[in-house]
């Protein structure tokens, strides 16, 4: 916590205790540690995107409730377009949920390690954070879960899948059974969703309280942009909406967003050649000696290093390659995160790493 400046307004006494977040942004020439797309979007979408921007009356707030945005999403998501609420990026569809189901006297419960964001927006809104654990795999044990829920009474429960950073998939059962059991909204973070063997779009009911975050920043290759959306029930939606500033999303951001969704086909298979792509990366990490790789149904694959992470994050920055260095975080002891890239990126990831990780092993 930094001193009290004198004769100056501090910031509240719990949010001077809080970290930033941290990612360091170098310039090197493989950069694998903030799991966007490696690829621009799509031939043609700039140029349709300035254009559409080009009729647009500039001089007039954007639609406030970004109504096209949110049908076109609906239809591409198969859910209607009243169960849609948008933001910039899906940072602030999340700060959008705890400032309104958070704050004061509140509590959320989050899974360990997990997305630092959860906890760090919830703490900013006042919200008690409760914290519970994972397993081995990194998966979340639904009757520990179940039990820490009912004792503690969360407004929001939160299930990242596929988890940021250890990149596992919750199962089914422990999301539905977290659904029945909760008292509040259990909010499933799926920045990830695109890449993973199921999603919990499919279970998004007028009648229950979940809600489904995704974001544009990783398959969409619009992370510049900052869209990300929320499926949720009406209910939620309309309560979200009257919390969000008025005309948060830009008229820029709207239209880029439905354009996008054109793209499907392109998308798809950017996913399929990134989900292969994910599957040769992790079968030839297992091959090198001295790293654990973990499995994952994202983009983005978590090693443990058999010695020091940090020197190995160290010697790869040196070779040009930055991946995310998780090796001090509690419960990632050596651990780093390497994001999929493309075949050339990753080819160069795996020759750095067969040169350093025998400097580093234990
Ligand atoms: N959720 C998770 C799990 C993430 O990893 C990220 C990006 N790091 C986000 C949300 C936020 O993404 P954005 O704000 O770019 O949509």
């Amino acid at each position: 916590m930094s001193a009290p400046a004198p004769g100056r307004i501090n910031p509240r006494d719990d949010l001077r205790a809080l970290e930033g977040y941290h990612s360091p942004q170098l310039d090197v020439s493989v950069r694998l540690n903030t799991n966007e797309s490696p690829f621009p979007p799509p031939p043609g979408f700039v140029e349709q995107w300035v254009a559409a921007l080009r009729a647009a009356p500039l001089n007039r707030y954007p639609d406030r409730a970004a109504s096209r945005l949110r049908s076109a999403l609906g239809r591409h998501l198969g859910q209607p377009a009243a169960r849609v609420f948008c933001a910039n990026g899906s940072n602030e569809v999340l700060q959008t949920l705890l400032l309104t189901y958070g704050g004061s006297g509140r509590r959320t419960v989050v899974f360990e390690p997990t997305y630092a964001l959860h906890s760090h927006i919830a703490r900013i809104t006042g919200t008690e954070v409760v914290v519970g654990e994972r397993g081995a795999d990194f998966s979340i044990d639904a009757d520990a879960a179940l039990a820490l829920v009912r004792a503690t009474k969360p407004a929001i429960v939160f299930v990242c899948s596929p988890n940021n950073p250890t990149g596992n998939v919750e199962a089914r059962e422990t999301v539905t059974a977290l659904v029945d059991a909760a008292p509040g909204l259990v909010v499933v973070d799926e920045a990830y969703g695109e890449f993973a063997p199921w999603s919990a779009l499919e279970l998004v009911d007028d009648d229950l309280p979940l809600v489904v975050v995704r974001t544009y920043s990783k398959v969409w290759s619009m992370a510049a942009l900052r869209l990300g959306f929320a499926v949720a029930p009406p209910w939620v939606i309309g309560e979200l909406e009257k919390v969000v500033l008025p005309y948060h999303l830009d008229v820029a951001t709207q239209l880029a967003g439905e354009l996008a969704l054109e793209l499907r086909r392109e998308m798809d298979e950017r996913v399929t050649a990134l989900v292969a792509e994910r599957e040769r990366v992790t079968t030839a990490l297992s091959g090198i000696g001295g790293i654990t790789a973990y499995p994952s149904g994202a983009n983005f694959v978590l090693v443990r290093v058999h010695g020091d992470g940090h020197t190995l994050w160290e010697r790869l920055v040196e070779q040009g390659v930055l991946v995310r260095d998780f090796s001090r975080w509690p419960r990632l002891d050596d651990c780093l995160r390497i994001t999929v890239g493309t075949r050339a990126e990753n080819d160069a990831l795996l020759t750095a790493l067969r040169t350093c990780v025998q400097e580093v092993a234990a």
